[in-house]
């Protein structure tokens, strides 16, 4: 026993000890990245499913290396919520996707949705920051989505009823990320005026064209949906069999490797001229 205890020992310490000191390196570095502007927002392009239009993006961060390297937001935004660098990452985050909209809108009229943490969406004055960068750069609220995740919705804090309450005032739309992967209970549909619910890449990802049991739960979401009167996008779409799949099924909406990956803004705006001819 004292032996295959040591082994474990051996064989899990140095993985632990990794995973800590990345941990704090991203820590002690997120920092100064956001004082060195070393963030930058990637936009995904997402299409209408009958006709694939494009109708916008969403905005994923990255983080620039000086070397040039890029990490990934998995790698930062955990740590960036633990530490609270989420409020001033998440603000950046607001003022350049608005900055990006407002030039992307001179060519078309598009829609950039945007990432909220938990954390953000708890802390009082949300709605005020995000009305302070649509005046900023003169775009409309309708411009823009703020994606959240179920839990953030199950939250009965006053604050985020009064945060969703304001932005459905300004007329911001509002999404639920990674729909059905996350709790159980829907009553928060009840009590936020959500638009669009994101189909998670899971229920995506195995849907088989003659096999309607693939798609069982993604149907149901799009049921669901349209009989609330809300919007259905299906996230990792990669192949033309799941497209095909969900434009069957009625979805509304698609994004994902098939039609377009996250690409740095200037290819995303060129991107965007193409389809606008301009
Ligand atoms: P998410 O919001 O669910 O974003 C979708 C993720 O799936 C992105 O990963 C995207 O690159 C990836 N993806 C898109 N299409 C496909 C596909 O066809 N196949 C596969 N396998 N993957 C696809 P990414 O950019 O690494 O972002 C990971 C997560 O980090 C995001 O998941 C989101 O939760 C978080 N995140 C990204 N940007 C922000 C941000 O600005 N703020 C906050 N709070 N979170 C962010
Ligand atoms: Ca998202
Ligand atoms: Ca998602
Ligand atoms: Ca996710």
């Amino acid at each position: 026993a004292k032996e295959a205890g040591r082994a474990t020992y051996q064989f899990f310490t140095p993985e632990l000890n990794r995973r800590a000191s990345d941990r704090m390196w991203t820590e002690n570095n997120l920092r100064r990245a956001l004082a060195n502007n070393e963030l930058e927002l990637h936009f995904q392009p997402q299409f209408s499913l009958d006709g694939r239009r494009l109708i916008g993006a969403e905005a994923l961060v990255r983080w620039r290396q000086p070397d040039g390297t890029l990490i990934m937001p998995g790698q930062f935004i955990p740590v960036a919520e633990d530490t609270g660098l989420i409020l001033p990452l998440g603000d950046w985050v607001l003022g350049e996707a608005c900055r990006r909209a407002a030039e992307l809108l001179r060519h078309q009229d598009l829609m950039i949705a945007i990432n909220l943490s938990a954390v953000q969406v708890r802390r009082p004055g949300l709605a005020e920051r995000v009305a302070g960068w649509l005046s900023a750069y003169g775009i409309p609220p309708s411009a823009l989505e703020l994606e959240v995740t179920e839990s953030v919705l199950m939250d009965d804090s006053d604050v985020v009823s009064e945060t969703f309450s304001q932005l459905r005032e300004m007329g911001v739309p509002l999404a639920i990320d990674d729909f059905g992967t996350g709790y159980s209970s829907l009553a928060y549909l009840k009590r936020f005026r959500v638009d669009k619910l994101k189909i998670d890449r899971s229920f995506v990802s195995g849907l088989r064209a003659g096999n309607p049991d693939s798609g069982a739960i993604a149907e149901a979401i799009i049921g669901m949906a349209r009989s609330l009167r809300m919007q259905t996008l299906a996230e990792g779409v990669e192949t033309e069999e799941q497209y095909h799949c969900l434009a069957t099924m009625g979805c509304d909406q698609c994004q994902g490797y098939l039609l377009g990956r996250p690409m740095p803004y200037e290819d995303f705006l060129a991107f965007v001229r193409r389809d606008a001819g301009t």
